[in-house]
């Protein structure tokens, strides 16, 4: 017998009804290249709902794909709804991507049309020739000064909303229908496919409410510097819209000094960017007041403690762990203290935080040996595998790439994990970025967790070298803080206190920078290029 339930979907559209009926007058603050706009969800909504009779102008089919190059913004926010509430599919592009990455990705995802932000014209149009599936290319003028070719295919996004009737009437979509697509950003390989549906979206936005995890309320002022290009920005516009929460979106303006100012002005609650965004503010954190954050989550890569720490030092408030995958929504674990941390003093509670914790709600994680088999919460490492609602069962497009589920029908995430007795995640390393010294493994990320602890480290990158002797050993690039001298023997004298001895680097190279992937991760492919090209020593 079936249950007798109202049958309501989850879809975008309801987020919509919602924040229009409840949160009309909460705002969506963007920065521009001249100021800031200031605008409420009622506004966003509305413009969203005649946005997407314009892609019924533009011809724009059901179910097709519609790509954007656009920093955090408003109009970006409204592409969010407009699209896969008219039952298209909003495609994220990252434009920091190599040129021969992007046109790739187009083809694969046969995009329609393109939203490009006015500053990014520069960087998309070139690439215009070799994107045959696209029809059209709107440009949102973001202040940009970049001139405008004379070229019919080109559009005025604010000319086009001006110039339709009346708002598009509601499309039905069922809750399982594509609403947005998002490639990998290719860190260990081709960028691969992964296509959201309605359903997953709306769940992931609710988990991001739970008190045990974002909290996202009413009341408060949630700024994504993740990128809206990257996984829905973590999916924080479309919770912070659940939940009626005010969003402030720093457009192009993403330098420490303009970040760290949003930040105070509009008295923001909640954040989010992985590590490296954190550590560049950290020269900032005794210039401006940030006593109004309550949460800030560190996510996407390792979260070293000496950086969490200097957070708290300047802040009041740790960074909290969160771990996901372009796979997985993106949030799969977020740190908690809960009741069986209490009575831990600061530095403990810190270093619970410092770790992903455990799975959100509807989502399981397991950690597997080598053949497959689920081994116990005791600290035992292997790979691991997650499972849920929030998480891709296949990839979408030209690479299918089978191998990364299992017959049982989970990810397998390509990261080293161990669960600890409460079932807390700890990521080791990714299966890849090990390094394997004489038989024994060495994990990549604890051991710039370790160097970047030292007080004249800034950042510190870790990667395998081929040894005729051990197989492998690890080769430490290392960023020192700027204007003190790094001594060799002394980081080394540091690291034995902490680590095995055999898991030292003999080779230290000193970088003025750690290059960066184009979501801002340390990128080891760059690393390991630098050593197979020979310019690094
Ligand atoms: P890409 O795989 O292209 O870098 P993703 O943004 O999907 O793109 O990255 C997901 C990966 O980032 C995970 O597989 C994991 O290796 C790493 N990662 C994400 N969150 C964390 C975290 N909290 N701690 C350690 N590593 C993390």
């Amino acid at each position: 017998m079936r249950g007798l339930m109202q049958h309501a979907p989850l879809d975008v559209a309801t987020l919509m009804r919602r924040v229009e009926q409840l949160f009309a007058h909460k705002r969506v603050i963007t920065a521009t290249a001249t100021g800031e706009n200031v605008a409420t969800w009622a506004d966003v909504v509305t413009r969203a709902r005649r946005l997407a009779a314009v892609l019924d102008a533009l011809h724009v089919p059901h179910q097709a794909r519609v790509g954007t190059f656009g920093w955090n913004s408003q109009r970006h926010v409204e592409l969010y709804l407009a699209v896969p509430s008219g039952g298209r599919i909003l495609h994220t592009l990252n434009h920091r991507l190599f040129d021969d990455e992007l046109t790739y990705i187009v083809a694969d995802a046969a995009d329609d049309v393109l939203f490009v932000d006015r500053s990014l014209m520069p960087r998309v149009w070139p690439l215009v020739d070799r994107l045959p599936t696209v029809r059209r290319v709107v440009v949102m003028d973001d202040g940009g000064a970049a001139e405008l070719p004379a070229d019919p295919r080109i559009a005025d996004y604010e000319e086009l909303l001006a110039g339709v009737r009346a708002p598009a009437s509601p499309t039905a979509v069922d809750e399982s229908d594509a609403a947005s697509l998002c490639y990998t950003s290719g860190t260990t390989g081709r960028p691969k496919g992964v296509l959201y549906s309605h359903r997953s979206i709306v769940l992931h936005a609710l988990m991001l409410l739970g008190v045990d995890n974002f909290a996202i309320s009413e009341r408060d002022v949630v700024l994504p510097i993740v990128p809206m290009f990257h996984v829905n920005a973590w999916g924080l516009p479309y919770a912070a819209m659940l939940a009626g929460a005010d969003l402030v979106l720093p457009g192009p303006a993403m330098s420490p000094e303009a970040l760290a100012a949003q930040l105070s002005r509009h008295r923001v609650t909640f954040s989010g960017a992985v590590a490296t965004v954190w550590r560049s503010l950290l020269p900032l954190l005794g210039t401006v007041d940030l006593s109004s954050l309550r949460m800030v989550v560190s996510g996407g890569g390792a979260l070293p403690d000496s950086l969490s720490k200097a957070w708290q030092d300047g802040t009041g408030i740790p960074l909290t762990n969160a771990w996901g995958m372009t796979e997985t929504s993106p949030v799969v674990t977020c740190a908690r203290l809960s009741s069986a941390h209490e009575g831990l003093d600061a530095d403990a509670r810190r270093e619970v935080l410092r770790k992903p914790g455990p799975p959100l709600p509807l989502t399981e994680i397991r950690i597997v040996d080598e053949a497959g088999a689920p081994v116990e919460p005791d600290g035992t490492p292997g790979e691991l595998q997650a499972y849920g609602p929030t998480i891709a069962a296949a990839y979408f497009g030209a690479d299918p790439s089978p191998s990364s589920f299992t017959a049982d029908g989970w990810l397998r995430t390509g990261d080293v994990g161990a669960l600890d007795r409460h079932r807390y995640l700890e990521i080791i390393d990714r299966t890849k970025d090990m390094v394997k010294s004489g038989g024994e493994w060495i994990s990549s990320v604890l051991l710039e967790n370790e160097i970047m602890a030292h007080p004249a480290v800034h950042e510190a990158a870790v990667i395998a070298i081929d040894d005729e002797r051990w197989g492998e050993r690890p080769l430490a690039f290392v960023v020192p803080v700027a204007d003190r001298p790094l001594d060799e023997n002394d980081l080394r004298a540091h690291l034995a206190g902490r680590v095995a001895s055999w898991w030292i680097p003999e080779k230290i190279l000193i970088l003025d920078e750690i290059p960066k992937t184009a979501t801002g991760k340390f990128s080891k492919v760059s690393l390991r290029a630098l050593v197979r090209d020979g310019e690094v020593a």
